[in-house]
């Protein structure tokens, strides 16, 4: 699928349109005769629901794309749904899950900078950037993204997992955290490691990386090796961590998520090595 970013809608805009509409973080969906979608019509007030000003977000296969937020999660009409967008996650292609994501931060971004965050004057849409201008001070607020370094640590056939105490029963998953001012990606990893199980790492490789729009995060993933140390939990958001053999490991994320494609992309890195 191609998509093409964009922050102002053509003058002339014919046909269906593509609705990305989101009431209390969850995104309305219509279950049609292919399946589960996003409402693909001209006009998004053709659906009857009170909603606020569409922001343009760009064009997927020649669809334009726009974001809405509802004014009332009810009621909908017929065939119409609202899921959780981590769900959402699971349901559909990743990449419309990419644009779901795109258009929940557009539209959180707008709702959070209608003032001026230095002078508190009401702040204008930018002219050509996705920003928001004050007319007061000519300060500029764009939307944000907050880096976050997720990590596999390796040691031959056996990978560091660690359950937080809000994940479903059972689950592991690697480790993440925030990249703070004047990080390097490569120190927050070597940092977050130590302060969450108290490990020394080596070799870091870049994997990959994926938007996270809870609430607006780019997830920066990569593999690292055990380099000493033994686990220690002094980080209070982690419940328990462990080594865990590539042939028995616990219920991890579930497929589309970056934690999931880290152990995946290991487990085939290592079956193709004969190790396992
Ligand atoms: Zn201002």
């Amino acid at each position: 699928m191609e998509f093409v970013p964009g922050v102002i809608a053509p003058e002339e805009l014919q046909g269906d349109h593509i609705w990305f509409a989101f009431f209390e973080g969850k995104l309305l969906m219509v279950q049609d005769q292919y399946g589960l979608m996003v409402p693909q019509i001209e006009k998004f007030s053709l659906l009857g629901i009170p909603h606020g000003t569409p922001h343009y977000l760009g064009e997927l296969q020649n669809n334009h794309c726009f974001a809405v937020t509802l004014e009332t999660g009810g009621p909908l009409p017929p065939s119409y749904v609202l899921h959780d967008l981590r769900r959402v996650a699971m349901m559909v292609d990743p990449f419309l899950f990419m644009i779901a994501g795109k258009a929940r931060q557009v539209l959180d971004w707008d709702r959070n900078h209608q003032f001026c965050g230095r002078c508190g004057t009401k702040t204008i849409p930018h002219d050509r950037d996705r920003a928001k201008l004050c007319p007061e001070c000519g300060h500029t607020q764009y939307p944000r993204i907050s880096p976050c370094i997720i990590t596999l640590v390796t040691k031959g056939d056996e990978v560091l997992l660690a359950r937080s105490a809000s994940f479903p029963p059972n689950m592991f998953s690697t480790l993440a955290g925030f990249v703070e001012p004047g990080e390097t990606l490569e120190m927050a990893v070597h940092r977050e490691i130590q302060e969450e199980v108290g490990v020394k790492v080596r070799n870091l490789e870049y994997m990959g990386s994926q938007p996270w729009p809870f609430p607006h995060s780019l997830m920066i993933g990569f593999y690292a090796e055990y380099a000493g140390g033994d686990i220690v939990l002094e980080d209070e958001e982690i419940e328990e961590a462990g080594w865990w053999s590539i042939n028995q490991l616990p219920m991890i994320p579930p497929q589309g998520s970056i934690s999931h494609e880290l152990i995946a992309g290991y487990l085939k890195k290592m079956n193709a090595n004969g190790i396992s």
